[in-house]
């Protein structure tokens, strides 16, 4: 990053993002300090070629920029201590994203990757790889990175003609103040992380830096579903003349893309487009999923692709693991790996797209546990609890919801809903593993458990993956 050549920047967090960022500012010609908390990070940075400096004792005020990993907080009700030494020395504050931004920015026109960012409280990652998987199926050189996959630091050499396709945290989004999308996509708004935004006006007006440094050539993509959409909408259509398209997947919307019924419309030009049937694309089930689909067209519109090979891509996409994912199948039984689903609204979809659930849920519990989701219980046929949460989702549903008692773990857990889904002789019956729960009781994180689910699965099923 050469636009950073001969100023002294602070690095703090030394993980994945925190590293590439060191090492690109080092490579610009930056004297960069880095440090953090934990020893054992900080050693391994080091040993990669990242200066340490012990930032609780330097001088902030020869400090020109501090670059602070997205998970670390910079405001009330509980900033860390670099955060706040910056902050009282006037440093701003920036994360990696912001450092690509401006190495873009310094290039000429020509030589200018197109940049396509993602924001929303939920389907980011399914929205941003849907996006890649077009652009790369219609022929593009398509990078994804961000808040999903490698670090934007990390992405191939840019070069005009390629695509960075860039999901982004309000976490992020806070600390990047340069970037300009080519192509910026606001999904949806809920009351999310609100525990650190404060409101849900700081959160969203977080999440609107991703339309910050646009200009009229690009395009503005927003999901008209929630309130917060709506108005949002209108009131960027007021400040300038960007081109905004409004999607839904629930209603048609004029000058804008929307899915109906299924099928999947364009309505930007006078004469509506049928871009393709939603309903055929395995990987994309489900109505948010449609709101996805519908984003993804809309944020690709502007390249001159073909509608008719866009819809193609979009029924051929794989599908992202652990969110409702389908693993298989065993006579009348599907399995499902909804194992991303760490919180009850996450599990909301999952329960709201199928009919006859058998369903593993528990771990550790958000607050407030399952009320919330007490109006799809009647899609739920029986409910296998397990983990810490376990008691008292039992409560939320019922016993007798749950017909053999809370299962300690997920192996066993999944060996009697199998069971009992066979038996059932349900045509559709589904098994499901949408915790609304976070891992850390059993598994280190979601992933690991979506795994070990897919995996035990596929051995009900007879697919031996280890293939012994
Ligand atoms: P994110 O990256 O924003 O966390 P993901 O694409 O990883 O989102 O999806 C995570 C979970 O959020 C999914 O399993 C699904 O239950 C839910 N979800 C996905 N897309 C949407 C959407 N458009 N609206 C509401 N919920 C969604």
């Amino acid at each position: 990053a050469d636009t950073f050549r001969g100023r002294t920047v602070a690095v703090f967090g030394l993980g994945r993002t925190g590293v590439s960022a060191a090492l690109s500012l080092v490579a610009g010609g930056a004297t960069v300090w880095a440090w953090d908390d934990n020893r054992e990070t900080r050693e391994a940075a080091q040993q990669k070629g990242v200066p340490l400096k012990n930032l609780k004792k330097v001088d902030w005020s020869e400090v020109d920029d501090f670059v602070l990993s997205p998970g670390v907080p910079h405001h009330l009700p509980k900033p860390h201590w670099s955060a706040t030494a910056a902050q009282a020395a006037g440093v701003p504050i920036i994360c990696d994203i912001e450092i690509l931004a401006r190495e873009v920015a310094a290039k000429p026109d020509r030589a200018r990757p197109k940049i396509i960012a993602i924001t929303g409280t939920n389907g980011k990652s399914t929205t941003t790889s849907l996006i890649g998987h077009i652009l790369k199926t219609c022929g593009k050189d398509a990078q994804i990175g961000g808040n999903i996959g490698r670090g934007v630091l990390d992405l191939d050499r840019m070069h005009s003609g390629m695509f960075y396709v860039i999901e982004l945290s309000s976490y992020q989004l806070e600390r990047t103040h340069s970037l300009r999308a080519n192509s910026a996509v606001f999904l949806n708004l809920s009351p999310d992380h609100l525990d650190r935004h404060g409101s849900l006006e700081a959160y969203g007006e977080a999440k609107q830096a991703i339309f910050a440094n646009q200009d009229t050539a690009d395009t503005v993509v927003i999901g008209v579903d929630d309130e917060y959409g709506k108005a949002l909408c209108t009131e960027l259509k007021v400040r300038n003349g960007r081109r905004i398209i409004p999607i839904s997947a629930r209603r048609a919307v004029g000058h804008g893309v929307s899915v109906l019924g299924g099928k999947l419309f364009c309505n930007m030009s006078k004469k509506s487009i049928e871009v393709c049937d939603l309903r055929k694309a395995t990987a994309l089930e489900g109505q948010h999923n449609w709101q996805n689909a519908a984003a993804a067209y809309a944020a690709v519109s502007a390249f001159g692709l073909d509608p008719k090979e866009i819809g193609e891509a979009i029924l051929s996409f794989p599908g992202l693991a652990h969110r409702m994912e389908t693993v298989g199948t065993l006579r009348n039984v599907r399995f499902v790996n909804d194992s991303k689903a760490t919180n009850a609204d996450a599990a909301r979809q999952a329960l709201a797209s199928y009919n006859n659930i058998f369903w593993i849920a528990g771990g550790v519990a958000k607050e407030g546990g399952i009320d919330p989701l007490k109006d799809l219980f009647g899609n739920v046929r029986a409910a296998y609890l397990i983990g810490e949460a376990a008691e008292d989702f039992g409560v939320s549903l019922n016993t007798a919801k749950c017909p053999n008692q809370n299962k300690k773990t997920l192996e066993m857990a999944l060996l009697c809903a199998t069971k009992d889904a066979l038996e059932s002789g349900l045509k559709d019956a589904i098994v499901l593993l949408s915790p609304a729960c976070a891992s850390f009781d059993q598994f280190k994180n979601f992933e690991i458990r979506g795994d070990a689910f897919r995996s035990q699965a596929q051995k009900l099923m007879g697919i031996d993956v280890t293939g012994s």
